[in-house]
């Protein structure tokens, strides 16, 4: 028998080894293969219900196919479990003419017309497949991300499995190419597009999607030109074109309130001058302590009310102005 217990810290609580429990034979069917053989990570879906347990999967192949036992190595249920159910010494029954080639991996659902994985389907299965191709040596010939392959990508497949859609969720389980470096030419003039037509910085992700992809620098820069980011920013510098113009307009108010003040204030002490003119004139000190103080005061008054007016007058209408039009 064989048994080659697995261990994939990544995958924390969402790895459960079944292959004791599960309906038929896990451990000899249908027969040995030496590690050495397996060239592929092959990716299916189980083209059922995504609440299909692996039970029902298992007992399934054994009781309606026939076969010894569970058809594949892993199982990934709808909320990310990764059930190992077929011990990856054995070479199963998933991918037609070379089962010792593969280690056969069914995600449970049907994905077809426009139906992909959950995102813990997804993230389960890159790292699944991750822990193959980067911690565990003694899958030989599976220690890259060309390994991963969907089983109608393999040689002399005629399937749709895993479903029409698999080429735009590939990329969530293969995984992202390291990043690249900043100093290389591509990387450099992307930051630099990001930089002058979005002004900032590049995110990681999209730094590498935009490096990764095909896409010549000037598709790069029209793609960011026509991005609803860059098109967000041109509006809100037309606001703050608009903006400004108001606090000009605002500021050339205030200066003329300003000279209005400045004249006040000249009137002012003109009619100080009088007052002391006045005063050298007049024979009695009680006297002129009254009428140096009490006119003074009117004129304060008047002054100052005059400026309360005239500021009301002037931000009163423009601000009322300002939330209209926003
Ligand atoms: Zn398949």
């Amino acid at each position: 028998m064989a048994r080659i217990n697995l261990s994939i810290p990544s995958l924390g609580n969402k790895f459960t080894d079944v292959r004791d429990t599960i309906p038929g034979d896990s451990f000899n069917w249908s027969w040995i293969r030496p590690l050495s053989q397996v060239n592929y990570l092959a990716i299916h879906h189980s083209a059922s219900p995504n609440n299909q347990t692996v039970e029902e999967i298992a007992n399934y192949h054994s009781n309606n196919n026939g076969w010894g036992g569970i058809g594949y190595h892993f199982v990934i249920a709808k909320d990310g479990e990764v059930f190992y159910v077929g011990d990856i010494s054995t070479a199963r029954a998933n991918v037609a003419n070379m089962n010792e080639q593969v280690i056969g991996i069914c995600i449970i659902g049907n994905f077809t017309s426009g139906n992909i994985p959950s995102r813990e389907q997804l993230d389960s299965a890159h790292l699944l497949c991750d822990f193959f191709i980067n911690n565990y040596p003694d899958l030989s010939n599976v220690n890259s991300w060309d390994s991963v392959a969907g089983h109608k990508e393999l040689p002399g497949q005629s399937t749709v499995c895993p479903g029409d859609n698999w080429s735009a969720w590939k990329q969530d389980i293969v995984s992202i190419p390291p990043p690249p470096s900043l100093g290389s030419d591509r990387g450099e003039q992307i930051t630099e597009l990001y930089r002058q037509i979005l002004g900032r910085d590049p995110d990681l992700g999209g730094l590498q999607a935009y490096t990764n992809s095909p896409m010549t620098t000037d598709e790069i820069m029209l793609s960011m030109v026509t991005s609803q980011e860059h098109q967000n920013l041109i509006s809100l510098s037309q606001e703050a074109g608009s903006l400004q113009d108001q606090v000009k307009n605002l500021q050339t108010s205030l200066s003329s309130v300003n000279q209005q003040v400045l004249t006040q204030q000249e009137s002012l002490q003109e009619k100080d001058q009088e007052i002391n003119d006045f005063r050298m004139v007049s024979p009695s000190p009680s006297e002129a302590e009254s009428t140096s103080q009490v006119p003074r005061t009117d004129t304060s008054l008047t002054i100052i009310g005059a400026l309360i007016n005239l500021y009301k007058f002037i931000f009163m209408p423009q601000k009322g102005d300002l939330i209209g039009s926003s």
